[in-house]
């Protein structure tokens, strides 16, 4: 557990020994050089007070300390938050479906799931803390277990998600606000890599991109839009969308959700005013918009289902698949329902328009998930080119947006040449690229696969967490480099969970990207790594 006392002594003394040195280029590096991420985590989460005795542990999901009362499911988390109480939710998992419930909560445990599992890259991209995958847990009904203690719904825990612990009762803790060597120290990593490695966020709402940007984020390099519709207010509009028996039926339910969607861009376009924004294009499987199969089947099975539920049953089981992250998602599903990406393009560049009237700068980069062909990015763009014709921009407000896509497959990499002469821009999902090429079920290997390969030395370290140099890393070399050959200054960055590693920045850094795009949280670390990769690269030199 970090000590109060000791949080940001590491900044200060290194800021001290740069200006005692004289404060050259050279001692601001040298101070550089000499701090860690950790240095940084310690200043800008909240921290416990007290050392509480360890009841459990769990993956150190999301940074930061949490004191809250239990609860297992997401609405009674909802319920217990509008009475005011600070919650915990605890989850086997989470899914989408939890989001309504996650957002209110001041802390996430699972006993499930790894460092890239749903709740842990909600928990980091919201700061919310997060312990994951403590698998001494035992959930039953309302009531959880560790041994012979049991923890039951209302009772209070405390997490830490920089050590993973968990405790039993109130540990108290807060965020302080950072020393001033946390400033100075970022300041001077600035100085150091402008023009060679922007750091941006991935951010999906205002007030994730207001974090962002005080955190120095330069863009928002992505912006998940799926995360726009699990709102409890749009939610059920999603499901009309899926549900809808005619073609006038889903244009209604398009037409609600462009009118959703047009104000939140417009709203994340107005705090990143004249920075470039990344507008991921939908991604997940339609299942993960409806209720679970086995929920719907239980409830059938017991008070019995109403017509809406039961469409909703006919319309999971209908999407349901045996893999659904290399099933209908990503650029495939939008190929099966072309009326979603155009509906989502009208309300960006409706947005824009607003933004553009109002005086503003806006600059938006749209993205097309999971892409593996010219052809199939060429059809994509083509949605994206009408759309655009349709809106009627200006030559100007056209040239402030611009199209690429995600590079999330080793099919993709291979073809990065071919995708180039349809992109203005390539993005490293390089959360999809490490399961593509390795196999590994993201979801799944966290729990048994990896702690095992690394308790055996298979694996040198988590590659959902610092790329794999090896061959993850080698394709985002070969990608990049082919890429621009095909199209010489072709912007790249990288968007998966590693755009926020110190070690994975080192290579993204290597092999030329432009920028880097990371939780909010991040931001600070990614600016200082991006900084010790420029001086690690000059100096080998
Ligand atoms: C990725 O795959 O790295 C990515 C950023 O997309 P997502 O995590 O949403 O699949
Ligand atoms: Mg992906």
């Amino acid at each position: 557990m970090a000590d109060d006392l000791t949080a940001g002594d590491a900044l200060e003394s290194a800021v001290a020994a740069a200006v005692d040195a004289g404060d050259a280029p050279a001692d601001r590096e040298a101070a550089l050089m000499s701090l860690s991420a950790a240095d940084l985590e310690a200043v800008i989460h909240a921290r416990l007070e007290s050392a509480g005795t360890v009841l459990t542990s769990g993956l150190a999901a999301s940074p930061g300390a949490a004191t809250g009362t239990v609860y297992f499911t997401a609405d009674d988390a909802a319920d217990a938050a509008d009475r005011g109480e600070a919650v915990i939710l605890v989850r086997t998992e989470t899914t989408p479906a939890d989001v309504h419930g996650m957002m209110v909560a001041t802390g996430l445990l699972t006993t499930r799931g790894d460092l890239v599992s749903h709740a842990a890259l909600v928990a980091r991209g919201w700061g919310t803390p997060a312990v994951v995958g403590a698998g001494e847990i035992t959930i039953s009904g309302t009531t959880f277990a560790v041994g012979d203690t049991v923890v039951a719904e209302g009772d209070t825990i405390s997490i830490d998600g920089s050590t993973g612990e968990v405790m039993l009762g109130a540990q108290g803790g807060a965020a302080l606000p950072p020393p001033a060597a946390f400033f100075t120290v970022l300041g001077w990593a600035d100085d150091v890599r402008r023009g060679h490695l922007a750091v941006r966020a991935n951010a999906d709402t205002a007030a994730d991109a207001e974090k962002a940007r005080m955190l120095g984020a330069e863009g928002i390099g992505l912006c998940r839009t799926e995360h726009m519709f699990l709102a409890p207010d749009r939610l059920p509009v999603m499901r009309a969308m899926i549900l809808a028996r005619t073609a006038q039926d889903e244009a209604v339910a398009l037409d609600e959700l462009g009118r959703v969607q047009r104000t939140d861009f417009a709203e994340i376009l107005t705090v990143m005013d004249g920075l470039p924004v990344t507008v991921r294009l939908l991604d997940p499987p339609l299942h993960e918009f409806l209720p679970s199969v086995l929920d719907l089947e239980v409830k059938r099975a017991g008070p019995g289902l109403d017509d809406e539920e039961q469409r909703q049953l006919d319309a999971a089981l209908d999407w349901a698949e045996h893999n659904p992250m290399i099933g209908t998602r990503g650029v495939r599903l939008a190929v099966i329902k072309p009326g979603l990406y155009a509906m989502q393009v009208r309300a960006l560049l409706a947005a824009v328009h607003d933004r553009r009237d109002a005086g503003r700068h806006p600059l938006v980069e749209i993205m097309i998930p999971l892409t593996v062909s010219r052809a199939e990015l060429a059809l994509a763009r083509s949605w994206v080119d009408e759309a655009a014709a349709a809106a009627g921009l200006d030559a100007d407000a056209r040239a402030d947006i611009s199209v690429g896509t995600m590079i999330e497959t080793p099919r993709a990499a291979l073809r990065a040449g071919e995708l180039a002469e349809e992109a203005d821009f390539f993005s490293f999902g390089t959360n999809d690229l490490t399961q593509l090429t390795y196999g590994f079920s993201r979801d799944d290997v966290g729990r048994r696969v990896i702690p095992a390969y690394l308790a055996h030395g298979v694996l040198p370290s988590n590659p959902f967490v610092t790329i794999d140099a090896d061959a993850v890393g080698e394709l985002v070399r070969e990608a990049t480099a082919r890429g621009r050959a095909a199209k010489p200054g072709l912007r790249i960055g990288v968007c998966g969970e590693h755009g926020g590693d110190p070690a994975s920045i080192e290579l993204f850094h290597d092999a030329g990207l432009d920028y880097v795009s990371c939780s909010p949280f991040r931001v600070p670390i990614a600016r200082l790594a991006a900084a010790q990769a420029v001086i690690a690269a000059r100096r080998a030199r």
